[in-house]
C-alpha cells in the first residue's frame, strides 16, 4: 500500500506565475509539481497583493477569516493548489511587493510579513476547515517568523507541525528595530537569542533559522559558504551552529517554459543537434539590440544590476570585451549608478555592445537564444538561474566560481574538455583583471569551433529539471515527518 501524500504548506511573498521580483518566484511557483511524484502535496501561500487579487479572477473559496490580523480583517482564498491571504490594509496598495514605484521600501514590512507568517502557522495548525497540513516550508525573511510562530505560539490544541526554513538569499534578512516585537503577538521567551532577537533588534530571517527544524539553502557551495562572515553576513555562527540541519539543495528549472526545441518567444527552434539554426536567433538579436554584424562571440547579461551581481566589475571589463571583438546585449534594472554607466558604455562603443533598462521575459528567452556566452561575474550567488537557463539553450556560461555557480558550471579546463564535461569557463575573485582574464579564455575557447560546440552541447546535455531537486525536498520533509 502506498503511504498518503505529505501535506506541505509552501509559504512565500512571491510564487510564478502570480508574483515575481527574482529567483524566488520561480522557485516557489515550481515547487508543487516538483514534489508531486515524489509523494508531497504542497499547496502554496502568498500574499493578496493588489495585481495578484486583480488576476485571481473566478470568485476564489473563502477557506479562513481572521476577524483582525495584525489591525484589518483577512480572508485566505483558495484556488486549487494555491491559497492567497487577502488582508487589503497590508497588501492592497499600488507599487511592488515591498516597496512603492520610487524604491522605497513600505516603512511597515515588519507587519506586512509579520501577519503573513502568522497567517501562514494557523494554516498550518489547522486554523482553516478542511485544510490540514503536516509541514510547513518558509521561504526567505518575509516568511521567517511562520517558524517561530509554530515554536512558540501555536494554534490551540494543535499537533506540533515542523518547519523547514529556506534561504533564497543571505543578503536579505528582514531586520527591524526593537520596538516591533512587542506588537508581533510573540511571549516573551521569544525574545532570546536562540528567537527573533538579533542584534538588538528583531530578525526574521534569524529567528526562522532558529526555530525550523532544518535550514535548506539553494546549493551545496552555498551551504558551506554561509559558515564563512563574508558570506554567511552576520548569521555564519548561526549556521555553523545549526550544523548537520543545513542542507543545499539546487535549484532545478522549468523545462517546459525553458526550451529551445518548442520556445515560442524565440525565432528559430533548435536542438543540441540542430545549433546551426541558433544563427537566426543570433541575427535577431543582434539586429534587436542595434550591434553591428561580427566574429566575435556575443555575449548576453539579465540581471539584476547591483553589487552582488559584480555589475561594477563588469563595466570595467566591457572595453576589454570590446578590444576582444566581441559584442554585449545586456537587459537590467537597478542601481541608477550601474544603469548610468552601462548607457556610458553603450555610447563609447555603439554597434557593439547593447543595453535595455527594465524587466522583459520574452526577450530575455530571446537571449538565451541567440547570445553565444552569458556573464555572471556574481560576488556571491546562492544557486543562480541564468546560467541554468543559459546551459539549457547553448548560450555558454561564463561565471564567478561561487555558490551555485561554481555547483553548476563544469569549467572548461584542459582535463573537463578532453573527456568533454566541460559546460562553461569559471574564474576566482571577481575583480576586473580575473573577468578580463575569463573573457581571454572564453575568446580562445570560441576561436575553436570544435571545442565551442562541446561545450553547447555538453551544457545543453546536462539535466537541470526539477526532478532531482523534488526529490530531495521530499526525502528531507519525510525525515521530519517521521
Ligand atoms: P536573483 O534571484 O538573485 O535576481 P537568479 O539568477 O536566481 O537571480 O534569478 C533571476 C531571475 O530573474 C531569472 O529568471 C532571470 O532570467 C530573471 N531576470 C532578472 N533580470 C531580468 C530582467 N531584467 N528581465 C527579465 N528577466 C530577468
Amino acid at each position: 500500500m502506498t503511504s498518503p501524500p505529505i501535506r506541505v504548506l509552501s509559504v512565500a511573498s512571491e510564487a510564478v506565475p502570480w508574483v515575481k521580483t527574482g529567483g524566488l518566484a520561480d522557485v516557489a511557483g515550481a515547487l508543487p509539481a516538483a514534489l508531486a511524484p515524489h509523494g508531497v502535496a504542497a499547496t502554496t501561500l502568498i500574499p493578496g497583493y493588489r495585481d495578484v487579487l486583480a488576476r485571481l479572477g473566478k470568485r476564489p473559496r473563502t477557506a479562513h477569516k481572521w476577524a483582525d490580523l495584525f489591525g484589518g480583517p483577512a480572508r485566505l482564498l483558495a484556488r486549487d493548489a494555491m491559497l492567497v491571504l487577502d488582508a487589503p490594509h497590508l497588501f492592497d496598495r499600488p507599487g511592488r511587493p515591498y516597496g512603492d514605484d520610487a524604491g522605497h521600501d513600505w516603512p511597515d514590512n515588519w507587519r506586512r510579513f509579520a501577519a503573513f507568517a502568522r497567517a501562514a502557522a494557523d494554516v498550518a495548525g489547522g486554523a482553516a476547515k478542511g485544510l490540514r497540513f503536516d509541514l510547513l516550508h518558509a521561504h526567505d525573511w518575509q516568511a521567517g517568523l511562520a517558524p517561530a510562530y509554530l515554536r512558540f505560539a501555536p494554534v490551540a490544541g494543535s499537533k506540533p507541525v515542523p518547519a523547514v526554513m529556506t534561504i533564497h538569499n543571505m543578503a536579505f534578512q528582514g531586520y527591524f528595530p526593537a520596538e516591533v516585537f512587542p506588537q508581533l503577538g510573540l511571549p516573551r521567551q521569544a525574545w532570546a537569542m536562540d528567537g527573533v532577537e538579533y542584534h538588538g533588534g528583531v530578525g526574521l530571517l534569524k529567528a526562522g533559522l532558529e526555530s525550523a527544524q532544518a535550514i535548506t539553502t539553494v546549493s551545496p557551495t552555498y551551504a558551506r559558504e554561509i559558515r564563512q562572515p563574508e558570506f554567511g553576513m552576520g548569521l555564519d555562527g548561526l549556521i555553523r551552529a545549526r550544523g548537520p540541519a543545513v542542507h543545499g539543495i539546487v535549484n532545478g528549472i522549468d523545462g517546459t517554459e525553458w526550451n529551445p526545441e518548442t520556445d515560442p518567444a524565440i525565432a528559430a527552434c533548435y536542438t543540441a543537434a540542430t545549433l546551426h539554426d541558433r544563427a537566426a536567433n543570433r541575427a535577431a538579436l543582434a539586429a534587436e539590440f542595434g550591434l553591428e554584424p561580427g566574429d566575435g562571440p556575443l555575449f548576453i547579461v539579465v540581471s539584476r544590476l547591483t553589487w552582488q551581481k559584480g555589475m561594477d566589475v563588469l563595466l570595467e571589463a566591457l572595453d576589454h570585451l570590446v578590444w576582444l571583438g566581441g559584442r554585449l546585449a545586456l537587459l537590467g534594472s537597478g542601481d541608477a549608478a550601474l544603469e548610468a554607466g552601462l548607457h556610458a558604455a553603450a555610447a563609447r562603443h555603439p554597434g557593439r555592445i547593447g543595453v535595455r533598462i527594465g524587466y522583459d521575459e520574452a526577450l530575455s528567452h530571446r537571449m538565451q537564444a541567440g547570445g553565444d556566452a552569458i556573464l555572471v561575474p556574481s560576488r556571491f550567488e546562492p544557486c543562480g538561474l541564468t546560467q541554468l537557463y543559459g546551459l539549457r539553450y547553448g548560450c555558454v556560461p561564463v561565471v564567478a566560481r561561487t555558490g551555485g555557480l561554481a555547483d553548476t558550471v563544469i569549467d572548461a579546463n584542459v582535463a573537463a574538455l578532453a573527456i568533454g564535461a566541460a559546460t562553461g569557463v569559471q574564474f576566482d575573485g571577481v575583480h576586473p583583471a580575473a573577468l578580463k582574464a575569463a573573457l581571454d579564455r572564453t575568446l580562445a575557447l570560441w576561436r575553436c569551433p570544435e571545442d565551442w560546440q562541446a561545450l553547447q552541447r555538453a551544457g545543453m546535455a546536462q539535466d537541470f529539471s526539477w526532478a532531482r531537486s523534488g526529490a530531495a525536498y521530499a526525502a528531507l520533509y519525510r525525515q521530519l515527518v517521521a
